[in-house]
């Protein structure tokens, strides 16, 4: 039996197929799984969905059954979060002043909402979403109706805004850029995901900031730069996520945009590895660093930097994919587009079912299928391919996409 420690650091979905992973491959020292956080883990998707509008329960978040731990040996530390580590004398020290000794040390701290710096933000009736704990609020919060003022037409802004709409209240999202996540998507997407939620009703105020929240205590109003005043009863901020650092950053790893790991997840401490929204990682195909703030990432990259810390061979190369639910629209994205030339669609968009291909010089470089399914994989190895592609043959649905990778074998 091995007498090493492996402790990871952030109980949330990253750190806890980590754990698994490292049974599931035989590991039989000592597991610690620490989390600041007083429930076991969860997956976050459900809180802007199903569970915050009340169609689902508790149980159907957590990652594991709560026997999980306990039959796996994994010592699980819920409410105890982390003030310190210490890679080169292998020791990390808890808030409540304990130590403890690790050989190796997994880093999925994750990410926490950015905060919106204007006039007002302290007053009551401003939610953030991030934990379970987070939503819960906000669901009761919902449960009572009225007005609804959502800043950031981003991912948790624009499901919010979905789930508070089917909950019956008046919504209005106000966002500075032109359309609904138009840095990732552009024009094209944007117009899409602007158009579902405007027919849903929601009221959009676009290319505009907001400015201050006004209030006697609690925000009643939104200004925004443009000088509107949007009266309301309680307001939502999403307006992205900053990787939560600190650790690293004060033991002197290299941290940028993220704690930076190689393409084996490892920090620039051998004994110190990373994965999950924290972590910035070197990606061979890209041939850059990338990091991913989205649920599979966290579920492939904690399993991948537990084999790391096996000291098994470890090439982290899967294509970013994320997913999102909104209204009758479920779509899925694969890919990393930073630039491209032409959005291709298969299949009429108004239609609300159809592919969408982002393509540079001629090669798809992110995909993503809405409300069309089992699709997903081809996209991904279109990707992969880097095959240039025809985009007549794209967009006919008679051709099939796994001809078009220029992988004679799969025709
Ligand atoms: C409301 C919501 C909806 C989402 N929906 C989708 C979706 O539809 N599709 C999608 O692809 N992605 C979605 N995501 C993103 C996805 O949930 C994240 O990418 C994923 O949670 C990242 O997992 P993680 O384990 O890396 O980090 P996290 O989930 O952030 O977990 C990190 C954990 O570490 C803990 N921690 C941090 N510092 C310390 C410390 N010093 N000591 C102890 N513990 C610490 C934190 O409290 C937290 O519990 C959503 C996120 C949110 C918030």
């Amino acid at each position: 039996m091995s007498d090493e420690t492996f402790v990871i650091v952030g109980a949330s979905l990253a750190g806890a197929k980590a754990a698994e992973e490292l049974r599931e491959r035989g590991f039989d020292g000592r597991v610690v799984l620490i989390g600041d956080e007083p429930v076991r883990p969860y997956e976050r998707p459900p809180l802007s969905k199903d569970y915050l509008r009340g169609e689902s329960g508790r149980e159907k978040a957590f990652v594991h059954p709560e026997d999980f731990y306990r039959e796996h040996h994994i010592e699980l530390l819920t409410g105890t979060p982390v003030s310190t580590i210490d890679p080169g004398g292998g020791r990390l020290t808890l808030q409540d002043g304990r130590e403890l000794g690790f050989d190796r040390l997994l880093l999925a701290t994750g990410a926490e909402p950015r905060r919106l710096p204007v006039p007002g933000a302290e007053l009551g009736g401003i939610y953030y979403l991030r934990t379970l704990a987070d939503c819960e609020v906000l669901r009761e919060r919902l449960d009572e109706g009225g007005r609804v003022v959502v800043v950031g037409a981003g991912w948790i802004g624009s499901e919010v805004a979905a789930s508070a709409r089917q909950r019956g209240l008046e919504v209005t999202v106000i966002d500075p850029l032109e359309l609904p996540n138009e840095r990732i998507f552009g024009r094209e997407i944007g117009e899409f995901y602007r158009d579902v939620h405007a027919r849903h009703g929601v009221r959009l105020v676009l290319g505009d900031g907001v400015e201050a929240f006004d209030g006697d205590g609690t925000v009643a109003r939104v200004r925004t730069s443009s000088g509107k005043a949007i009266d309301c009863d309680f307001a939502v901020v999403g307006i992205g996520v900053a990787p939560r650092t600190q650790l690293a950053q004060s033991a002197g790893l290299e941290v940028d945009n993220g704690v930076v790991v190689d393409e084996q997840l490892r920090t620039s401490a051998s004994n110190v590895f990373a994965a999950g929204d924290v972590a910035n990682a070197w990606h061979p195909f890209y041939r850059r660093s990338i990091r991913v703030e989205h649920w599979a990432n966290a579920l492939n990259q904690g399993p991948a930097a537990a084999r790391a810390m096996l000291g098994q061979e470890v090439s982290y190369d899967r294509i970013p994919y994320f997913f999102s639910d909104q209204y009758e629209v479920g779509m899925e994205y694969s890919g990393y587009a930073t630039e491209w030339d032409e959005v291709v669609f298969r299949g009429e968009r108004d239609s609300g079912e159809f592919i969408a291909f982002w393509l540079k010089d001629g090669v798809v470089v992110a995909g993503m299928n809405v409300n069309v399914w089992d699709v997903n994989e081809h996209v991904q190895a279109l990707i992969r391919s880097r095959h240039p592609v025809d985009a007549a043959a794209l967009r006919d649905p008679d051709t099939r996409l796994e001809s078009l990778t220029g992988d004679t074998a799969r025709r």
